[in-house]
């Protein structure tokens, strides 16, 4: 019998109301792909004992990790920065990449794990990609918008498509690429929508929002469907059966 996966999804900040939030729809699209979603609150002091507990790990979306982190710009559209949240998921990200956890990185998280490489972020898509594609509606609502996936890519294989509409709801996105990433999708104004690490047994990130339409979407249900096999995968290699 397979092992049914632990995966970690890391939440939002401490907001106003004095709570930790997490939409969702994360936690319903592991359950879907049968694993058991943990809440991971930014904050965690004890990073090794945690990684030694969890199968898997979820970045999550959320706002703007702050342009100083990467050497950017401030903008006037920055929001919802969080040093705690940000220390947290960079120092998450470092164990990702040292203990080569399967890791799906979403919408911020693309964006944090471009980071902790050493990449640098777009500060606000429209002034560098004109609004001819919108990535969010205002004031700071989802839209949809087509993306194109490398063929021959581990995303397009997940998916099982090279063109396919995400669910989009974010105003930055990857400026520099770190080095180790591939890019392996665009949407039509030429912004990085996904990329992967071939170094990485498994570590897929996505700028959009799977989770959002995985319910009705079999291909964005993939993904974490896909995530939670890699790590049953892993605990059978590693138990021998
Ligand atoms: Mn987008």
């Amino acid at each position: 019998m397979n092992p049914i996966p632990i995966i970690g999804i890391t939440t939002y900040a401490r907001n106003e109301s004095r709570n930790f939030t997490l939409p969702m729809e994360y936690v319903d699209a592991i359950r879907r792909a049968g694993g058991i979603p943990v809440l991971l609150p930014p904050g965690e002091p004890h990073q090794t004992e945690l990684f030694s507990r969890l199968d898997g790990i979820i970045l999550s979306g959320g706002g703007d990790v702050d342009p100083a982190v990467y050497r950017g710009n401030d903008h006037e559209t920055v929001y919802m920065v969080d040093h705690e949240r940000d220390q947290s998921e960079l120092e998450l990200t470092r164990h990702v990449l040292e203990l080569e956890v399967p890791t799906l990185c979403i919408c911020r998280g693309i964006q944090v794990l471009n980071v902790a490489l050493g990449g640098t972020l777009i500060e606000h898509l429209p002034d560098e990609v004109g609004d001819a594609i919108a990535h969010r509606v205002p004031p700071r609502n989802p839209t949809q918008h087509p993306i194109s996936v490398e063929p021959g890519s581990r995303l397009a294989d997940i998916i099982g498509q090279t063109e396919a509409t995400t669910t989009s709801w974010h105003h930055q996105a990857i400026r520099r690429p770190a080095a180790g990433l591939e890019v392996v999708a665009h949407a039509p104004d030429g912004t990085i929508e996904a990329v992967e690490m071939p170094d990485h047994p498994w570590l897929v990130a996505v700028q959009w929002h799977p989770e959002l339409t995985a319910a009705d979407d079999p291909g964005q249900q993939q993904l974490f469907d896909a995530l939670v096999q890699a790590v049953i995968d892993r605990i059978n290699d590693r138990t021998g059966s």
